[in-house]
């Protein structure tokens, strides 16, 4: 894979901003055609090496180059992944599909048989993806207890179907020799040397070029102008509402911020007798008939991230469909300007999220299921795991991580990622999902990015 520096001269039929989970996908895709050319633009560095990718690590301590951390107004950080693959170099390892009912609310051409054969390119035993459920052996005695404790309870889906149920669900992962499947692995790699594909890491993209209503092309930080037959951002929802922002608001339809979904979390601690070897952070969840999916941690977090002693897990219980808002904002730096249409800020500093309380009927449903999981962490399933008088549930309400849904589908993006009134620009990342969905985002941004891509590279858009 070349990395050479990016001129400011360069035009290319299609410049991907962003080489994530979703723009992984893009530019193999399109790059398929050899008379189309494409250019990748990461601002990260290249493939993460395989300690990165390391599934008994959370890279994502203070010291990872591998990620970027964004302030929350909570006074808590987010992070997101950077360098080719972006955030599906450093994710859990999670790949779920969304239930068949998350998609009633998305546009025209999203249709249940499209969606299957989408995702089934990425977890079919022989997908992209390299997916599959842990074998029962290999199960941790965190998620041994717990599916013993909820099989009694509620359904279970079939470890070898795909499609998730309400009830309890061994999770799918995408990994292969213990090292996670990143979106770079399984589609960069495997294009890494078209001649018409040219990736570019340590390209921060400042914001996009704009003349009228049309997008022409990109700035980089640097200052190198690009221009691009069309634009596509796939720059993470954060990332991607950052670029908005920075870019000429007006012709863009975009005001001082951009309002995101996100599954904010209880979490349920107990202290634990004695130590395992590491497994898989998320080998097992139950989804509620209320929207919450309840998440078997399999060891403390702090052992992934910074391989401490470890001791402390927790169980968490995230609102899906139950989903918390909130919205993505540039800091003011220095003295606003009063002018006739209000304040104009001097100058635009970092970007901060912030996330709104969650509504209260939400929030009461989720401390209902955090009563019950601690009611589960006191059952005899985990008599021999959780040390008696161990079980605190944490007032603090957090984040998954999964922001998503800033320009859904069907309201301000076309059924492709089309901005809509804007030429030459399109969105495909998690902002266009316009559903909160009851799993994780990360199977479901990379179908959207499949399917998306096939129709851009055969043509099948006007
Ligand atoms: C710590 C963590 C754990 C997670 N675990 C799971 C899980 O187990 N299962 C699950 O379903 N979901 C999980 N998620 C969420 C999931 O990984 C993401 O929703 C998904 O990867 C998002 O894909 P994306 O393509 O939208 O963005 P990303 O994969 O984040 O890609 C965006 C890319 O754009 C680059 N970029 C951003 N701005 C610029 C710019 N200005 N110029 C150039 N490049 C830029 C970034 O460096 C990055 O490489 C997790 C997320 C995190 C952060």
């Amino acid at each position: 894979m070349r990395s050479p520096d990016v001129s400011g001269s360069e035009h290319s039929d299609v410049v991907i901003v962003g080489a994530g989970s979703a723009g992984c996908v893009l530019a193999e895709k399109l790059s398929r055609d050899g008379a189309r050319s494409v250019l990748l633009l990461e601002q990260g560095p290249s493939f993460p090496d395989v300690g990165i990718r390391d599934l008994r690590r959370l890279p994502v301590g203070a010291d990872s180059r591998y990620v970027t951390t964004i302030p929350e107004r909570s006074g808590q950080v987010v992070v997101r992944g950077r360098g080719l693959g972006g955030s599906s170099a450093i994710n859990g390892g999670y790949f779920l599909r969304w239930h068949d009912t998350d998609f009633a609310g998305w546009p025209a051409g999203w249709d249940r048989g499209t969606v299957e054969s989408a995702y089934r390119e990425l977890d079919d035993p022989d997908g992209t993806m390299s997916v599959r459920p842990a074998a029962d052996a290999e199960l941790g005695a965190a998620a041994s207890a717990f599916e013993s404790f909820w099989s009694a309870r509620v359904p279970v889906r079939d470890v070898a179907h795909r499609w998730p149920i309400v009830g309890l669900n061994r999770v799918l992962g995408n990994h292969l020799g213990g090292l996670r499947m990143t979106a770079a692995e399984a589609y960069l790699r495997p294009a890494a040397g078209r001649p018409n594909l040219r990736v570019v890491t340590g390209a921060r993209v400042g914001e996009l070029l704009v003349r009228g209503r049309t997008v022409t092309g990109v700035r980089t930080v640097g200052g190198a102008d690009i221009s691009g037959g069309e634009v596509i951002l796939c720059a993470g929802t954060l990332g991607t509402a950052e670029l908005l922002l920075r870019s000429p608001q007006g012709a863009l339809r975009v005001g001082q911020t951009v309002r995101v979904g996100e599954h904010r979390e209880i979490q349920v601690g107990y202290g634990r007798r004695g130590v395992e070897e590491l497994k898989p952070l998320l080998q097992t969840v139950v989804h509620t008939d209320d929207g919450v999916e309840i998440r078997c941690y399999s060891d403390d977090f702090d052992r992934y991230i910074s391989g401490g002693a470890g001791g402390r897990p927790v169980i968490g219980i995230a609102g899906m469909t139950r989903a918390g808002r909130g919205e993505v904002t540039l800091g003011v730096v220095g003295p606003g300007v009063v002018a006739p249409g209000g304040v104009i800020p001097a100058a635009r500093g970092g970007l901060r999220l912030s996330l709104a309380p969650l509504d209260p009927a939400d929030a009461a449903a989720m401390w209902s299921r955090a009563d019950d999981v601690a009611d589960m962490l006191a059952s005899t399933e985990f008599g021999d795991l959780v040390v008696p008088g161990s079980i605190v549930i944490d007032p603090v309400i957090r984040t998954s991580q999964h922001a998503w849904g800033s320009m859904p589908m069907g309201e301000t993006t076309d059924g492709l990622g089309a901005v809509d009134g804007v030429r030459g620009l399109r969105i495909v990342d998690g902002s266009i999902l316009p559903t909160p969905g009851r799993s994780g985002p990360h199977a479901t941004t990379m179908m959207m990015a499949c399917r998306i891509g096939d129709d851009l590279a055969a043509g099948d858009h006007a």
